[in-house]
């Protein structure tokens, strides 16, 4: 008999994790709260790690990326307080040279993979009861309810996970917050004067403007701002809200994206948190992404971490076929310290999202002009890429 696992979330870590648990030899069964499967997204910068999870997971093939220009193309600008615009250090240009893509890229990727997985949408778990050799659960769809055995759960319904909160505790317990707020969306077209593939910069004591180009599709816009009333942040209008925030930063750049703002379909509008767990798993119930260790948009691993962390649960399952306490342990031994060096360096990498004061602000624009020249002659003299599996579907 093939043991069956519900999965919860058809997101990156979800889907990465049926795809890991299938290759096992298990049945995964998706269950999805939102109706239909989502598209688009943010930039999101796919870094070594998690290209080499692609590659394990069989997806590399159908990974659509799309990196502006080549290595060491001046394509990522900065403006100053006197509206200066000066070559930039972009994310992209971190060490380990990340792809970019969009969130909806990966998801695309990892949904062509999973043909022949049942997947059912609108439906979530509202009881998980342990039992000794299954685990049950009571999945609500529309208005019905029903119950279904599984020989493991698997949280993938991202930071506010109600695996989580039904088996291991209210969000309080978990959550940490950051005092900080995001608006990720896409803009219809790139702010005038500059190149659609152009990334821009505006980093500010407490608030940023970042606008990520991309090779083949409209740039997206990110405004990070930090605020110590989080339930403020959530009443009234959002856009009424940014504007009154970025307000006095009168720049065209932040002018085109506020207004874009406006335009755009949709957006994302969320705080800043971080989950901090002791333990990923209970019996039979496993978390995995943003359920187990949201690491948060500054730290950029969140989506390399949620597929390495479906391929490192699909390859402890397969090495510990009979014993799933044992698989359990591999997986959270194997990958704990990935999570909690990059949950620590998160820190440090929000100071170069979005300075916390005028003082980090000036250290901030100091580091990076070093580690542009620094970069810059690297660049000169070393020959080379680095060691990590290529994306036969680059820039298609
Ligand atoms: C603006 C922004 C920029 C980012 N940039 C980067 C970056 O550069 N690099 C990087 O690696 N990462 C980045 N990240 C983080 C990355 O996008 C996430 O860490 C990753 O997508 C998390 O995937 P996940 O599958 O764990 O969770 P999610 O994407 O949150 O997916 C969870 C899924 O579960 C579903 N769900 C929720 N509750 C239930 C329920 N009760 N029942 C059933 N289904 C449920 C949801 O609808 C969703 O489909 C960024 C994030 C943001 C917001």
């Amino acid at each position: 008999m093939r043991k069956r696992a519900l999965v919860v979330g058809l997101g990156i870590a979800g889907m990465s994790a049926a795809i890991g648990l299938r290759r096992a030899g298990w049945t995964p069964v998706i269950v999805e709260r939102a109706p239909e499967r989502r598209t688009g997204g943010y930039f999101v910068a796919l870094f070594p790690e998690g290209r080499q999870a692609a590659a394990d997971l069989g997806i590399a093939d159908h990974l659509h990326t799309r990196n502006p220009g080549r290595e060491g193309s001046a394509n990522s600008w900065s403006v100053d307080r006197r509206g200066r615009r000066r070559p930039a250090l972009g994310f992209l240009d971190q060490p380990g040279g990340p792809a970019a893509v969009l969130r909806g890229d990966i998801e695309a990727a990892l949904w062509q993979s999973i043909t022949g997985v049942e997947v059912r949408f609108a439906t979530s778990p509202v009881e998980i009861t342990e039992g000794s050799a299954e685990v049950q659960v009571l999945l609500e769809n529309a208005d019905t309810q029903y119950r279904e055995t599984f020989d493991l759960v698997v949280g993938a319904d991202g930071m506010r996970s109600s695996v989580r909160r039904i088996v291991f505790g209210p969000h309080e317990e978990h959550l940490t917050t950051w005092n900080a707020m995001i608006c990720a969306f896409q803009l219809k077209e790139q702010v005038p004067t500059y190149e659609t593939s152009d990334s821009i910069i505006i980093a500010r004591a407490k608030r940023a403007v970042w606008v990520f180009g991309l090779a083949d599709h409209a740039p997206t816009a990110l405004l990070t701002y930090r605020t110590r009333d989080i339930q403020e942040q959530f009443s009234g209008s959002r856009v009424e809200r940014l504007r009154a925030v970025f307000s006095g930063m009168d720049d065209p750049v932040v002018r085109h994206v506020l207004d874009s703002l406006e335009e755009a379909p949709d957006h994302l509008f969320d705080s800043v948190h971080q989950v901090r767990m002791p333990r990923w798993s209970t019996g039979r119930v496993v978390l995995v992404g943003d359920a187990a260790w949201c690491m948060n948009l500054y730290s950029g691993m969140g989506a390399t971490s949620s597929l390495r962390g479906g391929a490192a649960l699909g390859a402890a399952v397969a090495e510990h076929p009979d014993d799933l306490a044992a698989a359990l342990d591999a997986y959270e031994t194997g990958l704990r310290p990935f999570i909690t060096k990059h949950q620590r360096s998160a820190r440090l990498k929000q100071q170069m999202f979005v300075p916390s004061s005028r003082r980090a602000e000036a250290l901030r624009s100091v580091l990076v002009g070093l580690a542009r020249r620094i970069r810059g002659r690297r660049l000169a003299t070393e020959a080379g890429g680095p060691q990590v599996p290529a994306l036969s579907g680059t820039s298609r």
